[in-house]
C-alpha cells in the first residue's frame, strides 16, 4: 500500500467516526442544520440543458463574504457544508473555504463536473482538508444534452483515484435526456472499478418534481441499484428513490428550512435550488425562530420531490419521531423483489432499540458515551 492509499485508509476511519457524531448530533436534536448546500458562484464552464442552477458569466463571491456565512452556518450548528455551484472549482479561494468549515469542525464536501482537477488542484483539496468530492457524470461522449462525461474526464478519475484522500462518488442523473440512457451503467461499472461510490440522481423539473422515467430508463435505474453500497446496510438504493423510479409519490415531510439549508450566492436562505424564493430570508438573518418555522411547515411540494439530500436528511428526523415507520420503510424490498430480505442482525438489534423504550434510552446513552457528544 503507497502512502496515499495508507493515508486515505486511515482520514477513512477518522471520517467515519466523525460521521457517526454527527448521526447522533442529528438524532438528539431537531432543531439545527444537518446539511446546507451553499454557492460560492453562480457560474459554470459547461451549460448542461437540463440545468437551471448556472448562468456564464457572475462573478464568485468574496471569499470574506462566504467566510462570514459559514461562521454564521456553524453558530447555527450546521452538520455538513456542501459547495455547489455553478462550479464551485471556479471560486479561486476554494480552500480557504474549505478549510474555514473544517476549522468548525464541520464535514466539509464539494460538487463538480470534475473538468477542472488536476493532480495539483487534487493535492490542495487534500490539504484544506476536503471529505467528500462528488463528479456527476451523465454519458460516455458528450451530446447536446450534457458534456459531463466519461471520456472526457476519464484521465481526471484516474488521478482521484491516485491522488486523492478524500471519498469520492460519481453521480449520474437518471431521466436526462442524453442520446443513450444506459450509459450511466458504463458510468456506474467504470466509477466501481476505480474504487468510488456510485449514487444516481432522478432528474426533476425546474420545480424538483419527478420527471416520469421511461421504461429504459427505469431498467437502467433498477440496475444501478445493484451497484451501490447499501444504504444505512441494508436497502441498496434509498425508498424515497425507490417509490419515485416507479411513478409513485412519497409521504414524508419535508423539513427544508430547517434540517437543510441552501444558500445562494446572495447569501439569501431557500428551501431547496428548486423553491428558491422561499423563504428568502438573509442568512445573517436567520434564528432559531425561523428554523423552527421551516421545520414545521408542510411543503405542498414534497409527494414528488426528487431533491434526495433533503429527503436522506429528513430520514432522521423520521427515525427520531415516528422510528416504526421509518424503519418499514427501509425494510421495503428491494426493487424487482416481492418480498424483503431477512435484515441483518444489526439492523434488527436497532429496531427492537428503537421500538422499545429501554432499548430507545439504552442506545442513547451508550451512543453518546462512545461518540462523546454534550
Ligand atoms: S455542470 Fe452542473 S452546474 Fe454546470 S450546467 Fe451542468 S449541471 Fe449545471
Ligand atoms: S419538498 Fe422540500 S426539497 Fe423538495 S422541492 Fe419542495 S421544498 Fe424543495
Amino acid at each position: 500500500m503507497n502512502g496515499v492509499a495508507l493515508r486515505r485508509k486511515i482520514l477513512g476511519v477518522h471520517r467515519r467516526i466523525r460521521q457517526a457524531r454527527l448521526f447522533a448530533k442529528a438524532m438528539q436534536s431537531s432543531r439545527h442544520p444537518v446539511l446546507a448546500h451553499v454557492i460560492p458562484t453562480r457560474r459554470c464552464n459547461l451549460c448542461c440543458a437540463y440545468c437551471n442552477e448556472y448562468d456564464r458569466h457572475s462573478p464568485p463571491v468574496p471569499a470574506a463574504e462566504m467566510l462570514r456565512r459559514i461562521d454564521r452556518l456553524a453558530e447555527l450548528g450546521t452538520a455538513i457544508i456542501t459547495f455547489s455551484g455553478g462550479e464551485p472549482l471556479l471560486h479561486p479561494d476554494l480552500d480557504e473555504l474549505i478549510r474555514r468549515v473544517r476549522q468548525h469542525g464541520i464535514f466539509a464536501t464539494v460538487i463538480t463536473n470534475g473538468y477542472l482537477l488536476s493532480p495539483r488542484r487534487i493535492e490542495r483539496l487534500n490539504r484544506a482538508g476536503l471529505d467528500q468530492l462528488q463528479v456527476s457524470i451523465d454519458n460516455v461522449l458528450p451530446d447536446e444534452v450534457s458534456k459531463k462525461s466519461l471520456k472526457v474526464i476519464e484521465k481526471r478519475l484516474q488521478w482521484l483515484a491516485r491522488y486523492a484522500e478524500f471519498d469520492v462518488s460519481i453521480n449520474s442523473v437518471i431521466g436526462a435526456p442524453v442520446r443513450n440512457p444506459a450509459d450511466a451503467l458504463v458510468v456506474a461499472r467504470r466509477a466501481v472499478q476505480l474504487g468510488f461510490a456510485v449514487t444516481a440522481g432522478i432528474l426533476h423539473d425546474d420545480c424538483g418534481q419527478l420527471v416520469p422515467l421511461s421504461e429504459q430508463q427505469h431498467a437502467v435505474f433498477n440496475e444501478m441499484v445493484n451497484l451501490q453500497k447499501p444504504f444505512f446496510g441494508y436497502g441498496r438504493q434509498d425508498p424515497f428513490q425507490q417509490k419515485l423510479a416507479r411513478g409513485l409519490p412519497n409521504n414524508w415531510h419535508c423539513r427544508a428550512g430547517c434540517r437543510y439549508l441552501y444558500v445562494c450566492e446572495n447569501g439569501l436562505v431557500h428551501y431547496c435550488s428548486q423553491e428558491r424564493g422561499f423563504p428568502g430570508i438573509p442568512l445573517m438573518e436567520y434564528s432559531t425562530e425561523h428554523l423552527n418555522r421551516a421545520y414545521e411547515t408542510v411543503k405542498p411540494c414534497a409527494p414528488y420531490c426528487t431533491i434526495s439530500c433533503v429527503q436522506r436528511v429528513a430520514m432522521l428526523d423520521q427515525l427520531r419521531e415516528a422510528p416504526l415507520e421509518a424503519i418499514l420503510n427501509l425494510l421495503q424490498p428491494p426493487l424487482g423483489q416481492q418480498s424483503p430480505r431477512e435484515p441483518p442482525v444489526l439492523l434488527r438489534m436497532l429496531t427492537w432499540m428503537f421500538l422499545t423504550g429501554a432499548g430507545r434510552q439504552l442506545f442513547r446513552k451508550a451512543a453518546l458515551r462512545v461518540l462523546g457528544v454534550k
